[in-house]
């Protein structure tokens, strides 16, 4: 312990610091001489708090709680408050334990969570004190009703505002901090508790002058609801609104100034048209807009884009039944040598013969699978089926070698295990390695990882194609360097050989050099998206191997290969 005398003359150099701080911040209704008494009790009850044996960071709370009763009871007076005891606290009271300056923080944090505990009860209460005093004058507008503690609640009043008002329409901002994580993360509890606070109070004090109604939801996410709306732009402007308050400095315990940022879900409806879930629900999923694509913004629900959506997570859902029914099948493209004409090969493409939708395309699942993860052994499969068609086209006629064209997605090539898959599969087959070539885009080659695979691949004498080249970031001059013995020009560069492009623009320009550079690199190039005999000519003067297009033969069942190849 230390002597107490030498603690009572520390505790009043603190205690007139603290006085300062306090009047200089609040319109208290006390006099100097008052703050100054009331202060000194708190500031006793820290120090014994924090010379305690055994230590306990708990009757922190009760002094944050106290702290706010007693009228200091703005997070900006709490801020100022933290900030002045972690600064010379210690000092004051001579504090010199080894352990001072943790107990201190962990003290601090405790009185930071009562003191935002107790400003929250305290709106509470004062709405709810509000709420009766109107509900007496049968006036029910929503801006009255308490705040809600968490989503119960707020559904609860939802429905109060919805019902028996059909004609009635209303707006809900659900509100979120950007990378609140991080503040808790980085600078503690303590600092977040703060934040919280400090958002809480300007999003009540932006709805009470707006008429609207704000709550805490949970943790980071706040509620503004906009009763008797005319229109989204009216629910639009109160996000605006309470962005801006957020993006307000956050002076947080050592004076630094914290960028705070909000994404906001806004939706706005007729109460005929909703209920308070589906509401709620809309507005988080505006949110989830918001924070995947203009985080620091508001979106405002799009109920089309929403049902696309679902329609896509259902889809998804039920991919790994369909992969086990066999539903996804697939078909081939020719990819013909543009001199001759003839088949030089062939690229697997998957469909999905769906019972009740029909046949979906790649286009419309691919992303999906690779999303979830499915695309792995939705990828073997088509491999394995490809290599298997692939090994009887050629056992049909070994003297004219014809190769599959597989496309493998990233994340199958960053697996480990996927060369012997198809070390494995080539086995089972028979199919010689060099008639097997997979097709891989462009970002495979930034990840070191997903090289060394293709490393791996090359060594076993498969062949690698650069797929839709030209649409990615690779520099072509790179290529050489790396395992890869064929580009496939994507087919919007094609395109430009067409029509009013057809002459030399730019865009020509730019498929010529890719051409050239890739023959002189020793490359083989194909060129995709063939769709007329113009284009055909074109490319072949330009020194294009072979072709793919509908122009060539579009995709179709494996027996149209088969057919091709026996009438040819
Ligand atoms: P891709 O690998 O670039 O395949 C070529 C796509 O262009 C195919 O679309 C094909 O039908 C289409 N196409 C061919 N010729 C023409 C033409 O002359 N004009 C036009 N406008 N289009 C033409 P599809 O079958 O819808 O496949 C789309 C994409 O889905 C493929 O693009 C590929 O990236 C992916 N995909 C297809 N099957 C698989 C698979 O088994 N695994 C993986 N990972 N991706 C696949
Ligand atoms: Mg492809
Ligand atoms: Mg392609």
């Amino acid at each position: 312990m230390i002597p107490s005398d030498g603690r009572t003359a520390g505790i009043d150099a603190f205690t007139r610091a603290w006085t300062r701080v306090v009047t200089g911040q609040t319109v208290l209704r006390h006099s100097r001489e008052e703050v100054y008494a009331l202060l000194e009790r708190f500031a006793r009850r820290l120090a014994e708090a924090l010379h305690a044996e055994p230590f306990a960071a708990a009757p922190g709370r009760q002094l944050g709680a106290d702290l706010v009763a007693a009228g200091i009871a703005t997070p900006e007076l709490l801020g100022g408050t933290t900030m002045l005891i972690g600064r010379r606290f210690l000092a004051d009271v001579r504090m010199l334990r080894p352990d001072a300056r943790a107990r201190l923080d962990e003290l601090l944090g405790a009185v930071a969570t009562g003191f935002t505990g107790a400003l929250i009860d305290q709106t509470v209460a004062a709405q709810e004190a509000l709420r009766r005093a109107e509900l007496a004058k049968r006036t029910l507008t929503v801006r009255t009703h308490t705040v809600p503690r968490n989503r119960d609640a707020l559904l609860r009043q939802l429905g109060d505002a919805l019902e028996g008002h059909p004609r009635r329409r209303l707006g809900l901002c659900l509100i979120n901090l950007d990378r609140f994580r991080t503040v808790n993360e980085s600078l503690g509890y303590r600092s977040g508790d703060q934040v919280l606070g400090t958002v809480a109070h300007r999003l009540d004090r932006l709805a009470r002058t707006a008429g609207h109604f704000a709550a805490h939801l949970d943790n980071d996410t706040f509620v503004l609801l906009v009763a008797d709306t005319t229109g989204p732009d009216e629910v639009t402007k109160a996000a605006d609104e309470a962005l801006a308050a957020i993006a307000h400095t956050f002076p947080i315990n050592n004076g630094y100034n914290l960028p705070i940022g909000a994404s906001v879900g806004v939706v706005e409806q007729a109460a005929a048209d909703t209920d308070p879930a589906a509401l709620l629900g809309a507005a988080e999923q505006a949110l989830a807009w918001a924070k995947r694509e203009r985080r620091g913004h508001w979106m405002v629900y799009d109920p089309e884009r929403a049902a696309e959506e679902s329609a896509r997570h259902a889809l998804s859902a039920e991919m790994p039944d369909a992969l086990t029914r066999g539903e996804f099948v697939v078909e081939y493209q020719p990819l013909v040598d543009l001199a001759t004409g003839h088949l030089a090969g062939a690229e697997a493409l998957v469909r999905w013969r769906h019972p009740v939708h029909g046949v979906i395309m790649p286009g419309r699942f691919i992303d999906l699978a690779e999303h979830t993860g499915l695309i792995v052994p939705l990828g073997e499969d088509v491999l394995r089926r490809a290599c298997v068609q692939a090994a009887a086209w050629h056992a049909a006629d070994p003297d004219r070698p014809m190769f599959v064209s597989v496309n493998v997605a990233e994340a199958q090539l960053r697996r480990p295990g996927l060369p012997a898959m198809v070390r494995a599969i080539l086995d089972e087959t028979g199919l010689p390695e060099g008639l097997l070539h997979l097709e891989v885009t462009e970002n495979v080659l930034l990840d070191p990882e997903g090289l060394g695979t293709l490393d791996d691949l090359a060594r076993m004498g498969v062949r690698i194609s650069l797929d839709d080249f030209g649409t990615g970031n690779c520099r072509l001059a790179e290529i050489s360097n790396l395992p890869v013995h064929t580009i496939k020009i994507a087919g919007c560069f094609a395109g430009y050989l067409k029509g009013r492009h057809a002459a030399d623009g730019p865009d020509h320009t730019v498929l010529t050099a890719m051409i050239k550079l890739g023959r002189d690199l020793g490359l083989a190039v194909t060129v995709e998206g063939i769709e007329t005999e113009a284009q055909r000519r074109r490319l072949l003067e330009l020194g294009c191997d072979t072709g793919q297009g509908y122009h060539l033969g579009r995709p179709a069942p494996a027996e149209h290969i088969t057919e091709r190849l026996t009438t040819s």
